[in-house]
């Protein structure tokens, strides 16, 4: 069996999670296993060790588990995209639909300088209006998006189609 099947199954699916007719997959049997973790980590840094990467900014909230642990790996600086209300210095802030209603996340404003070049990565790529609104967010700062990385796609919501203008990445795709 493929590792990337073996690494599918630690995802688990949670029916009419948040709420009725959603499927929720949740990453927290995954990240719960340390080899599995690793795994996902070693793809990760397989795919970006190489690039020119200045910093690496992390979507609110499960973002920041493999933001931050590739920041890590390569010492590189972590900028927090965070949903409103939780950054305590000034701010951009982008408003999008997800799929569960409204939404707004915010950057600091000083988080990088012009043209400093970025990776933006998250858990899931559902609609691709979270990963939209966090890769506006990095051009309102000036910085230039690397890629969007991602470690699970949920293809039948065509997030990849929403963000055609930006080059997207993701370890495992469900239907
Ligand atoms: P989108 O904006 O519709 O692409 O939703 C993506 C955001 O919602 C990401 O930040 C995910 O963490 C979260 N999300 C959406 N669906 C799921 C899911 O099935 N499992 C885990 N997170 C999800």
């Amino acid at each position: 069996q493929s590792t990337l099947c073996r690494l599918k199954e630690k995802v688990r699916d949670i029916p009419d999670f948040p709420k009725k007719g959603v499927l929720f997959r949740d990453i927290t049997p995954l990240i719960g296993d340390g080899q599995f973790f690793r795994l996902v980590m070693m793809i990760f840094l397989e795919r970006y060790q190489r690039r020119k990467i200045d910093k690496i900014a992390a979507i609110d909230a499960r973002g920041f588990i493999f933001a931050g642990a590739l920041a890590h790996i390569l010492g590189i600086g972590l900028i927090p995209i965070r949903k409103k209300g939780k950054l305590p210095y000034q701010t951009f802030e982008t408003q999008y639909a997800s799929e569960y209603g409204l939404n707004t996340l915010t950057i600091h404003r000083d988080a990088m300088r012009k043209g400093e070049q970025v990776l933006i990565l998250d858990d899931v790529l559902a609609t691709g209006g979270t990963a939209e609104a966090a890769a506006k967010l990095v051009e309102s700062c000036g910085g230039s998006l690397v890629e969007l990385g991602f470690l699970m796609e949920l293809r039948g919501l065509k997030g990849k189609e929403r963000l055609s203008r930006y080059p997207v990445y993701s370890i495992l795709q469900f239907p």
